[in-house]
C-alpha cells in the first residue's frame, strides 16, 4: 500500500491523479491533499477520499469548510497548511500539482521530510530547479516525472546510460494554434487559445500551449530533470500527440514512447514506478487506425516563447525564474481580458531584457525576484 499526499487536488492533475488512486484501492491511500479556491469541489473529494489532513488556501473558506468537514479530518490554510500537506503526515509519496512556483517550497519541504515526489508542477523546476535538484540528491529523494514528455524520456532511459545519450526529443503538438502564422494571431481570443486539439488541461497550460511557453518550460523541466545540457535537447513538433518523446543515442538508436493522449498514464507510472499496473477505461493505442504520424521542426520566428525559454535556460542562473513568473502573470492577464495573446510574449521579452543577471539565486532571492518580476509585468503591461 503507498501512501500518497496530493497538493491541487482539485485541478485537473488533481482530479486524475484521486481516479488513478480510487482505481487501486488495494495499492493506493490518500493521505492528505490541499486545493485553492474550489472548496465546493474540494468537500466532495474530502468525503468521498477521506484523506486525514487537509489544507485550503484561503482563511476564509477554511471557517466556511470546518463547518462542513468530518471530525476525523484535520483541516488547515495557507502556505502553513499546504506545507503541512507536502511534508508532515505519513504519506510516502507526494503529488505535487498544484499550479506555479507557489509549489517551490511544500516540494522542498517534503524533499527534505525524506518523501518521493512525483512532479507535474514543472513551474516549481523552471523557476529554482538548481536548488530542487541539489537538496533531492543531498537527501536522497527521488523527482519522478508526471508530465508526458518527461515521463516518456524516463521510460526510454529506464536500463540505460545518461552519458551514451545524444539527443532528448520533447514533442510538441503545437497547442491551439498551430495551424495559425503570426498575423492571424493578433485578434484571437481567450476562448480560441483554450481550445486546445489534443488534451483537455487546465486554464493556464492550455495557453502555454498556444504560446508554446509549455515546451519552453518542459525544455528547461527536462534540463534539470534529466541532467543534460540544452545542446542536447530538441523539440519536435508532433501534432497527434501519440509519441510523447523519445531519446537519441549515441549509435544513432531511437527509443520512444508511445501512447494515446491520457495523463492518467504518466500519473499512474510515477505512482507504481518500477511497477507498472492496469490503467482502468484506457482506450489503447491502434497504430493501424491512426495511419500517419506527422513530424515538423518548430520555427523560433513563429513560437517566440520557445526561443526564450532555450536562451534564458542556457543563460540560466535567475533567468527561467524570471521567464517564468513574467509568463505566469501574463497569462492570468490575459486570461483576465487585460491583455492580448501576443502580449504575453512581448511582457516576456521586456522583463528579461530589463533583468539583471544573478548566478546562482538562493531560495528568498528567487521568491524576491518572482514577485518583483510580476509586478514589473503589470505596470509594463497594464495600462
Ligand atoms: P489546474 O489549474 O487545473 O489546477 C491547479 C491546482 O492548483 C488546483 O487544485 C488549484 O486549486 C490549485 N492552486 C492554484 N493556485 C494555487 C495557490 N496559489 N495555492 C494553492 N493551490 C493553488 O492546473 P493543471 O492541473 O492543469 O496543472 C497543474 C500543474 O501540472 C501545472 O504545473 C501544469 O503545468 C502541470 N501539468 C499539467 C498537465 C495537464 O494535463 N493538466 C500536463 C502536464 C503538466 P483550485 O482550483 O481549488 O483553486
Ligand atoms: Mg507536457
Amino acid at each position: 500500500m503507498k501512501k500518497i499526499s496530493l497538493l491541487g487536488a482539485t485541478g485537473s492533475i488533481g482530479t486524475q491523479t484521486l481516479e488513478v488512486i480510487a482505481s487501486h484501492p488495494d495499492k493506493f491511500q490518500l493521505e492528505a491533499l490541499s486545493i485553492g479556491k474550489n472548496i465546493e469541489l474540494g468537500l466532495k473529494q474530502i468525503i468521498e477520499y477521506k484523506p486525514k489532513l487537509v489544507s485550503v488556501q484561503f482563511k476564509e473558506d477554511y471557517d466556511k469548510l470546518l463547518k462542513e468537514v468530518p471530525n476525523t479530518v484535520k483541516l488547515m490554510y495557507g502556505n502553513e497548511g499546504i506545507e503541512e500537506v507536502a511534508a508532515n503526515n505519513d504519506a510516502d509519496i507526494l503529488v505535487n500539482a498544484v499550479l506555479g512556483s507557489v509549489g517551490l517550497r511544500p516540494t522542498l519541504s517534503a524533499i527534505r521530510a525524506g518523501k518521493t515526489i512525483a512532479i507535474a508542477n514543472k513551474e516549481t523546476l523552471v523557476t529554482a530547479g538548481h536548488i530542487v535538484t541539489s537538496e533531492a540528491k543531498k537527501y536522497n529523494t527521488q523527482l519522478l516525472p508526471v508530465d508526458s514528455e518527461h515521463s516518456a524520456i524516463f521510460q526510454c532511459l529506464q536500463g540505460e546510460r545518461l552519458k551514451e545519450v545524444e539527443k532528448l526529443i520533447l514533442t510538441a503538438s503545437g497547442g491551439s494554434f498551430r495551424d495559425k502564422d503570426r498575423s492571424e494571431l493578433k485578434n484571437v481570443t481567450v476562448d480560441d487559445a483554450l481550445n486546445h486539439p489534443n488534451w483537455s488541461m487546465g486554464a493556464k497550460i492550455t495557453i502555454d500551449s498556444a504560446t508554446m511557453m509549455n515546451k519552453g518550460l518542459e525544455v528547461i523541466e527536462a534540463h534539470w530533470l534529466f541532467d543534460m545540457s540544452y545542446e542536447k535537447i530538441d523539440v519536435l513538433l508532433h501534432q497527434e500527440s501519440i509519441i510523447h518523446s523519445m531519446v537519441e543515442f549515441m549509435d544513432g538508436s531511437v527509443i520512444a514512447q508511445l501512447g494515446t493522449p491520457d495523463m492518467k498514464v504518466p500519473i499512474q507510472f510515477a505512482l507504481t514506478y518500477p511497477e507498472r499496473l492496469q490503467l482502468e477505461g484506457k482506450k489503447r493505442l491502434n497504430l493501424s487506425e491512426i495511419g500517419k504520424l506527422h513530424f515538423s521542426k518548430p520555427s523560433f520566428d513563429r513560437f517566440r516563447c520557445l526561443d526564450f525559454a532555450f536562451e534564458a535556460g542556457r543563460k540560466g542562473g535567475s533567468y527561467p525564474t524570471v521567464l517564468n513568473a513574467a509568463n505566469e502573470q501574463a497569462v492570468s492577464l490575459f486570461l483576465e481580458g487585460e491583455i492580448s495573446f501576443l502580449q504575453i510574449e512581448e511582457a516576456i521579452e521586456r522583463t528579461l531584457d530589463e533583468h539583471t543577471y544573478i548566478a546562482s539565486p538562493s531560495l528568498e532571492v528567487i521568491q524576491d525576484i518572482d514577485f518583483q518580476t510580476r509586478q514589473l509585468v503589470k505596470t509594463l503591461m497594464v495600462k
